[in-house]
This record gives structure tokens, C-alpha cells and sequence, in this order.
């Protein structure tokens, strides 16, 4: 379907983005585009002027801070995947970028954007949690830190208000394994079921895909491995605390199956 009519500002600054996103009601942000132009499309997304920080390279990055990287919202996917410091300090989040769509997604979408948009569906959210990441938000206000784990509220809702915008994800160095497997029918499709898993400060840490209106940590396989249990025993609490879907990819029930399998595999390769 053609989207209902928009107006269309280009922001030179976030700064620029921040006042264009409080001058009407209805604006949106817009960055690669890959997750709001479809909903335009289906008209179940109706901006009245979009805002597009695309263009804004200045938060295009991945540096290191510290004992943590720092990644700029808008870095695209390819370029997380192929980035040498990420890859070698937060292997995860590079790995997971490269699992993301088809290679027109990855270089035309954002990490921001998949954050931002609070789909439950989509990979990187469960392993920011895992990570137990921080994401820096600038809005009207000035800049505030929010904790992954308090972000996402529900379907396509999160902690960012309606002039908001994520300007950087901040993820610890990883010392220990780690690992993010996704279930799909096909190669390029979304996860009917995604795991995350690292090891952290001693313990493992585990996030759940697409097992609820919002990632997941599945704090029962958590609490499992502290007690002693091996990976496949922690696995069988997968489904605890999860309110899975069922749609065209598999019941409730298949994704509650997968998630045992997934996150059984996830913990040996993270243990390995
Ligand atoms: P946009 O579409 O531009 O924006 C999405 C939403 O986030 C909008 O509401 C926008 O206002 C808001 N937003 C964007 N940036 C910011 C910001 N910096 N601050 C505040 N709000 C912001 N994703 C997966 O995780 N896994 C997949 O397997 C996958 N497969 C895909 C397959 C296809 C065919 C397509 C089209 C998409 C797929 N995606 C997948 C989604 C893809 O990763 C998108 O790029 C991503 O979800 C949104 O990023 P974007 O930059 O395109 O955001």
C-alpha cells in the first residue's frame, strides 16, 4: 500500500532532531528505515513529518570507553559485524549484527532503530539484556542513562518519549564465552526463537527472543546454573516466566520446546 501523506525534515544535529520531534504531534524519527517504512506501508504507522537522522554520522561508531565499547545508534549492522574492536572485545554483538535480515537490511538498518522500534521479534534487544547493557538517551531534557533491563515495556513500547532519541548503546568487554543462536525457517526470516548467553562476573547470564512481548532474561535457567546444574537440566526452566506467541511460525508450545534446545546449546557453547 502508499503511505498516508508526511512531511520530511533531514536533522543536520540531534540537537536539530530533539526540537523537530516536539514541533507537532505525530512526528517520528526515521533512520534506516526498515522497520517504519513497512508499518507506513500497512498504514498502521501514520507520522505526520518524519524526522530523518539517517544521515547523522556522528553517531556512527563503535569506540572503546573504558572497560566498555561504546556504539553510536546509528551504526548500521553491516558495520557492527565487521567491526575488528567490537568483534574481538564484544564478539556477541557483532555475531548477532550479522545474523539480521538480508544484506540490504544490514546496510540500510540500525542498531538504534532495532532498539527504538521494541519489537519482540528482533535479535539485539535480548542481548543487550544479556550484556546487561546501558543505552544513553538525549531529549528535551538533556541526556539520561537507561538500564537495558528497565527499556523495554511492551510491544513496540519503551522507556523513549516522544522526543527522545537513543544516541549510544554502552556494552561491557567480554572476557568470557558467549553465544546468540536463532531459530528460523528460512536463512533471512526473523527468530521464531533467539538465545543469548555470556559469562560474566562468574556466572552466566541468559536472554530470551521473541518468548514474550519483550526480551526476556530467563532468570530460572540463571538461578538453575548458580545452584549447580548443568546446562541441560538449567535449560528445562527455559519456558518459566515466558508468555510465547503463536502465529505463523510456530505455536506457543514449539517456541517453549525451542527455547529449552536453544538455550541447552547456547550454554555449552558459552561454557565451551
Ligand atoms: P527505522 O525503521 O528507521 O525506525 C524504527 C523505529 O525506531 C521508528 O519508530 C523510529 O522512529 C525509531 N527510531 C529509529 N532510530 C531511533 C533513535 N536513534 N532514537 C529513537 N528512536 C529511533 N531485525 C532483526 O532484529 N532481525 C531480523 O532477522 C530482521 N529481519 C528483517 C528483515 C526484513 C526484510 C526487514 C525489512 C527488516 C528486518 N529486521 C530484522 C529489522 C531491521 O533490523 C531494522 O533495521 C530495525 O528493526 C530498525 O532499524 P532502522 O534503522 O531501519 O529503524
Amino acid at each position: 500500500m502508499i503511505p498516508d501523506r508526511f512531511e520530511y525534515e533531514v536533522a543536520e544535529s540531534v540537537e536539530q532532531a530533539i526540537d523537530l520531534l516536539g514541533s507537532s504531534d505525530g512526528t517520528k524519527l526515521l533512520a534506516g528505515g526498515h522497520s517504519l517504512l513497512p508499518l507506513m506501508r500497512l498504514r498502521v504507522a501514520r507520522p505526520s513529518l518524519l524526522v530523518d537522522v539517517g544521515r547523522l554520522r556522528e553517531l556512527s561508531y563503535v569506540r572503546e570507553d573504558g572497560d566498555r565499547l561504546a556504539i553510536g545508534a546509528l551504526t548500521r549492522h553491516h558495520d557492527l559485524a565487521n567491526d575488528s574492536l567490537l568483534r574481538e572485545r564484544c564478539g556477541i554483538v557483532a555475531h548477532t549484527a550479522s545474523l539480521i535480515g538480508d544484506p540490504q537490511v544490514r546496510h540500510r538498518g540500525t542498531v538504534g532503530g532495532s532498539i527504538a522500534h521494541g519489537d519482540p521479534a528482533s535479535d539485539m534487544p535480548a542481548v543487550l539484556l544479556a550484556l546487561e547493557a546501558e543505552l544513553v538517551v538525549r531529549g528535551p531534557d538533556g541526556e539520561r542513562t537507561v538500564a537495558a533491563e528497565d527499556f523495554f515495556h511492551g510491544v513496540f513500547e519503551t522507556a523513549l518519549g516522544p522526543q527522545d532519541v537513543l544516541s549510544e548503546i554502552r556494552v561491557p568487554a567480554l572476557t568470557g564465552g558467549w553465544s546468540y543462536l536463532k531459530f528460523r525457517r528460512r536463512s533471512q526470516d526473523w527468530a521464531t526463537v533467539g538465545v543469548a548467553a555470556v559469562r560474566a562476573d562468574g556466572a552466566a547470564r541468559v536472554a530470551l527472543t521473541n518468548m514474550g512481548p519483550t526480551p526476556l532474561r530467563a532468570t530460572a535457567v540463571e538461578q538453575a546454573l548458580a545452584g549447580g546444574a548443568d546446562a541441560a537440566a538449567a535449560a528445562e526452566h527455559a519456558g518459566e516466566g515466558t508468555t510465547p506467541p503463536t502465529d505463523t511460525q510456530g505455536s506457543a508450545d514449539f517456541r517453549r520446546h525451542l527455547g529449552t534446545v536453544l538455550v541447552r546449546r547456547a550454554l555449552d557453547e558459552t561454557m565451551a
